[in-house]
């Protein structure tokens, strides 16, 4: 079977095809970067357009580079939530008429379970698996027993790491998305110069808390600048290692403990902040002390696209879910077991 994919819940607009023996035939990924680079944050009036502008393009890629025709595959998927309105309306709307020109089924896929589920597109592995899911807009210990089963064991309480690592480049002056660009200045960096709390450490279970570890950036880069009138490129990468060893110690002394709550076989990542070469690290070395495997999805799988979208579609289908035009757009859906999509705002 062959599903069709897309995404448009935050900003980047994607379709993919993907094949339930996990090939991806074909991934397109347009990201919106440059249209919000002057205002600091996706605007989501603008995100809305883009993805309407360019979703039936990245559509007509997918299907261009797998060689394929609509009426030769076997399904769409397409994300329903959570994320901004306009985009996963875009993305729903353009989903419902394919499916209604092509009679093909349509699944709408929750964003989170998508990243969830990725681990078993790239990798082998059965359920049940404990995954920390670490992005833009959440972080999250989930036990996934299957394609419609999480239980949340623990998460942040205020900011989402993805969240930090955008503040903090913002705060130096690097570009954005800020995760990548903090990381390549950590790798010129020491760690050990400054010393940033590490939140919640001494509280008991794994919630985990970021907000704290982005205002004391802020304090350290007023104080040098206060100092010595400006930042130096030295400081700037030895914040950012600093920043970057403290987010990977929390979420590698949280996952330490979830694996001990919830014991499982293997342990997986994904979302965006996933793809950080130092965390991953981090999280391996904390798999192998508790004895279980370790999975990390490759980095273009770990950011949003729609392979992930497909993929959850094709386990979701197999499952029994089935949409019909009726198919809702939600701004809020948590994942957790029996939890039904909740209308409301923001993330
Ligand atoms: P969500 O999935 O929670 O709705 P999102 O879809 O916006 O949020 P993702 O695309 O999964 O999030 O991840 C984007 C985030 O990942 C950004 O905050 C980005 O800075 C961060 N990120 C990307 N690469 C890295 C990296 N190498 N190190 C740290 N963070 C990274
Ligand atoms: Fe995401």
């Amino acid at each position: 079977r062959i599903f069709l994919g897309i995404e448009s819940s935050c900003d980047d607009t994607a379709a993919a095809l993907v094949r339930d023996d996990r090939a991806i035939l074909a991934s397109v990924v347009a990201g919106q970067t440059a249209l919000h680079a002057d205002f600091g944050g996706v605007v989501p009036e603008i995100a809305a357009r883009a993805h309407a502008e360019k979703l039936d393009i990245c559509v007509e890629q997918a299907l261009a580079q797998a060689g394929l025709r609509l009426d030769q595959l076997d399904g769409i998927a397409v994300t329903a939530g959570p994320g901004l309105i306009g985009g996963v309306l875009s993305g729903v709307m353009l989903a419902k008429g394919l499916a209604a020109g092509s009679g093909l089924p349509l699944v709408g896929v929750n964003h989170l379970a998508g990243h969830a589920l990725t681990p078993r597109l790239s990798d082998d592995i059965a359920y049940p698996y404990l995954m920390l899911l670490v992005s833009g807009g959440h972080c999250q210990f989930l036990r996934v027993e299957g394609p419609q089963s999480f239980t949340r064991l623990g998460g942040t309480i205020d900011d989402a790491p993805g969240e930090a690592f955008d503040k903090v480049a913002k705060l130096l002056g690097l570009p954005q998305p800020g995760g990548p660009a903090v990381e390549a200045a950590a790798l010129q960096g020491d760690p050990r110069r400054f010393a940033f709390p590490r939140p919640l450490l001494d509280r008991p279970g794994c919630d985990m808390s970021f907000s704290g570890l982005k205002t004391a950036v802020l304090r350290q880069r007023d104080a040098l600048v206060a100092e010595q009138g400006g930042l130096h490129r030295q400081d700037r990468d030895d914040i950012c290692a600093g920043f970057q060893a403290a987010v990977a110690e929390v979420l590698s002394e949280k996952t330490r403990r979830a694996l001990e709550l919830s014991p499982a076989p293997v342990l997986a990542v994904a979302g965006g902040v996933a793809s950080n070469r130092r965390l991953r690290a981090a999280l391996h070395y904390v798999a192998a002390k508790a004895r279980a495997g370790f999975v990390a999805p490759p980095l273009q799988l770990c950011t949003d696209n729609a392979a992930m979208i497909a993929w959850a579609g094709i386990e979701t289908y197999d499952a029994g879910q089935r949409d019909g035009m009726d198919l809702a757009a939600h701004p809020r859906w948590p994942l957790d077991r029996d939890a039904t999509p909740m209308l409301g705002t923001g993330k």
